[in-house]
């Protein structure tokens, strides 16, 4: 994988130059487009941008991220680029202004290279549900590289970027930097503006980072975060330092790390559990304090979560009705547009999550799911907040698996839902969670292991990844 890091230090050091280095990603991706993680590309406006880039490089200007390549996944706007969200519904849909994430990037001098694959409308945790087709994963093209943002996975797991941009609503991110051997964030809810990034479940939506490194991943968040006129939701906070954290740890440091019991771990495959145990055993002889966390309400993680979403899921995607923008069907007279459209528009995925969503929001189950489910969220973060008074980070599986074959769940929405399990319970309380990738099973496929830490510790977060890290190593 290349890293950002590298390429700055090797531009500094007149090793390459930012033209010639976009030029051969881009004979790369050729190379690689039997895996299919990109949807649209971006090649002139990113030669233009590197040619930028050269120019502030020999002037002595660079800016934070001069240079840095960076492919965005497609339900996230880029300006006059295509964003299809990998549906049909809006597959000639063309971007009319840049998310603020994007135009953050841009401002430090990143080169945005394409817009990558999807489960359609982020829906999914294997990218089998893309209009476009199936991504796959470049350790082993039998297997799927998880979901929902397996394309923007694989853009940095085959070399085809530095960083790439995802979405996450109950653990995209996550999921695929844990199938494909990467480093995958999930801010804080409100840390990052959620402007431009096309809504799924906007209570449980951010936009998080795939990166090959800590370093990396620390610049890219530090550069996308902060509060936006744009996103109501978005939180004003010191600026976000995480790089500065990650530059000056202290090899001494000890710190209280919570790990999971039994019956959390039951739903983890034998590989998965063992690299998770071998971890704990290694921390506890480095010295770092381990306590067992109880999350008792572990049974209604995923019930919760596909509740919220898919009621507001089917809210947010009422708006793609063939009039206001993307594809109409043709009709003819008698037939109904909206519905027309939306029965060709969408893929069984999406549709099976409106029909959910209406269904627990509809008079007479409303109180018996929706408001249900808002009760048990509101457990799930008490539970939280008490587990961070007593642990600086809670360590647990990212995946109860690693990566799976192609069709192994795709005809069972429940086995697939479960894929969640590990990584639904920060979305619905907020709190920000990171994927280290720290081992592999027999068949050489990557297993992550992730953190969580209480709502805006990020900076300590990837500290502690940093720790952790050391102690296993990679
Ligand atoms: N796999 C989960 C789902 O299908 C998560 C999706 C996401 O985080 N966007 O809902």
């Amino acid at each position: 994988m290349i890293s950002y890091v590298d390429f700055r230090k090797d531009i500094l050091n007149k090793k390459t130059n930012t033209v010639d280095f976009v030029k051969s990603i881009f004979i790369k991706i050729e190379e690689k487009k039997h895996l299919n993680a990109f949807i649209s590309l971006n090649y002139e406006n990113a030669i233009k941008q590197a040619e930028e880039s050269d120019k502030r490089f020999s002037n002595n200007t660079p800016r934070l991220a001069e240079g840095m390549i960076v492919a965005v996944k497609d339900n996230i706007s880029v300006k006059g680029l295509k964003m299809t969200c990998a549906s049909k519904i809006l597959e000639n849909y063309e971007a009319l202004y840049d998310a603020t994430v994007v135009t953050k990037l841009k401002e430090a001098g990143a080169i945005i290279i394409g817009k990558c694959n999807l489960d359609e409308f982020a829906m999914g945790s294997s990218n089998e549900n893309s209009y476009f087709g199936n991504v796959l994963n470049p350790l082993n093209e039998d297997y799927v590289p998880g979901g929902s943002s397996g394309g923007s996975a694989v853009a940095v797991a085959a070399s085809l970027c530095h960083i790439s941009l995802g979405s996450e609503t109950g653990g995209s991110v996550r999921q695929p930097a844990s199938f494909t051997g990467l480093y995958g964030v999930k801010p804080s809810y409100g840390r990052v503006s959620r402007y431009g990034l096309t809504a799924f479940g906007s209570s449980l939506d951010q936009v998080g980072i795939f990166s090959s490194n800590l370093e990396d991943l620390s610049l890219a968040l530090d550069i996308i975060s902060g509060e936006d006129e744009y996103d109501s939701t978005s939180v004003k906070k010191e600026k976000l330092d995480t790089l500065s954290y990650l530059n000056n740890i202290d090899e001494n440091e000890k710190i209280t790390i919570g790990v999971v019991d039994e019956e959390l771990l039951k739903h983890s495959d034998f590989d998965v559990l063992e690299i998770y145990q071998n971890a704990v055993a290694k921390l506890e002889k480095a010295g770092h304090k381990i306590v067992e966390v109880e999350f008792p309400f572990s049974k209604v993680w995923i019930p919760t979560y596909y509740i919220i979403a898919t009621a507001e899921a089917s809210s947010n995607l009422s708006r793609y009705d063939g009039v206001r923008f993307g594809f109409r069907a043709e009709v003819e007279e008698g037939e109904d547009l909206i519905k027309l459209t939306r029965s060709q528009g969408f893929g069984a995925e999406v549709k099976r999550r409106i029909l959910l969503g209406t269904y627990v929001l509809s008079e007479g189950h409303h109180d018996a799911f929706y408001l249900k489910a808002l009760k048990a969220r509101r457990v799930i973060f008490n539970n939280y907040k008490e587990i961070f008074n007593k642990v600086d980070t809670v360590f647990m599986p990212t995946t109860p698996s690693c990566a799976f074959k192609f069709n192994s769940k795709a005809d069972n929405p429940i086995a697939m839902y479960m894929s969640d399990f590990y990584t639904a319970s920060a979305n619905l309380a907020g709190v920000p969670a990171i994927s280290l990738p720290l081992g592999v099973n027999n068949d050489n496929m990557t297993i992550g292991m992730q953190l969580q830490t209480d709502n805006f510790k990020e900076s300590e977060m990837i500290k502690y990844s940093k720790i952790i890290e050391d102690v296993l190593g990679k």
